[in-house]
């Protein structure tokens, strides 16, 4: 993976606020803070899909591979809210209620099941994450 998909990926686990890389050299730096002018087919590190463990099928590392949704839904944010508030994070359900879109959105139309690389049966997570967040 590149380095701009890896401090994605590292940003979008839960709790992760800040990633610190490191460098060897001001124009290591330079590269590295091109990280906020890349766009997002730069940053899909849903590759790493193709060499995860079968244990990891099925579970949602909120990558966004899947988008776009026709309804608008942000999935990965949506899945790592979930997970969070499943966790105990009373916070991530606060956040999850300001979104613009949610999983009461959802209209069940599977696109994302067919784009997701980690197999994760995403329809029906929605529906799981709709009657959790009421
Ligand atoms: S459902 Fe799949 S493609 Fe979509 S955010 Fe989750 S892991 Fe990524
Ligand atoms: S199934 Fe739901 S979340 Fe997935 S793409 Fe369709 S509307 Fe969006």
């Amino acid at each position: 993976m590149t380095e701009y998909q890896c401090i994605r990926y590292a940003l979008d686990r839960p709790g992760v606020l800040t990633v610190l890389p490191g460098a060897q050299s001001i124009r290591e730096i330079e590269k590295l803070l091109a990280y906020e002018n890349q766009p997002e087919e730069t940053l899909d590190y849903s590759i790493v899909g193709s060499f995860a463990p079968p244990q990891a099928s099925g579970k949602c590392v909120y990558c966004n591979h899947c988008k776009p949704c026709p309804m608008g839904i942000d999935i990965g944010l949506v899945n790592k809210y979930y997970d969070l508030a499943k966790a105990g994070d009373k916070l991530a359900v606060e956040h999850y209620k300001t979104l613009e879109k949610n999983a009461a959105d959802c209209i069940q139309c599977g696109h994302c099941d067919s784009r997701c690389p980690f197999s994760v049966r995403q329809s029906e997570r929605m529906q799981e994450i709709r009657a959790f967040m009421i």
